[in-house]
């Protein structure tokens, strides 16, 4: 996958998806692929679940990320997100999240289809993009966290 070959290239320096914010879910049942990556959400459930108090999100751009002062990787974080987004990256040494590159996501431009997009959201216009994590919400649960 482009993507989480350029996530990982940017954030680490070398190719290796698996130290990549983003992952692609492959759902088997209906031949569907997902972009898998933290959703900075409204209520964010990770930032109060983290014992060490080192997940923030920030109050004007709404960014959640993790402060690797405080970070003991414990990955509890992954536990209790509903889209297992932290990736515990072994090529760093830490959790880590997607931070949206500031702005221009290598994932975005860096995809040679299209398929991903950055586009504003709006809280009070769900609409189908919540429909669209609810689904993923479900692949993942119950696809990645029986492993
Ligand atoms: S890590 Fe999970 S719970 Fe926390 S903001 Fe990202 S998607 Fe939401
Ligand atoms: S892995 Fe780090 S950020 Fe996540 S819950 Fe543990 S201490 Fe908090």
């Amino acid at each position: 996958m482009m993507c989480a070959q350029a996530c990982s290239l940017v954030k680490t320096g070398t190719v290796n998806p698996a130290a990549a914010r983003i992952r692609i879910l492959d759902r088997e049942s209906s031949g569907i692929t997902h972009p898998v990556l933290c959703q900075h959400c409204v209520e964010a459930v990770c930032v109060p679940a983290c014992p060490q108090g080192a997940i923030g999100k920030d109050a004007k751009s709404g960014i959640v990320s993790i402060d690797h002062r405080l970070c003991v990787n414990c990955t509890i974080c992954r536990a209790v997100c509903p889209y297992a987004a932290p990736v515990y990256s072994a090529a760093e040494k830490r959790v880590v999240l997607c931070d949206h590159c500031g702005g221009e996501p290598v994932c975005v431009s860096s995809c040679p289809t299209g398929a991903l997009q950055y586009v504003a959201y709006e809280v009070d216009r769900p609409g189908p993009r919540l429909s669209a994590m609810a689904e993923i919400r479900v692949a993942v649960n119950g696809k990645e966290r029986r492993g």
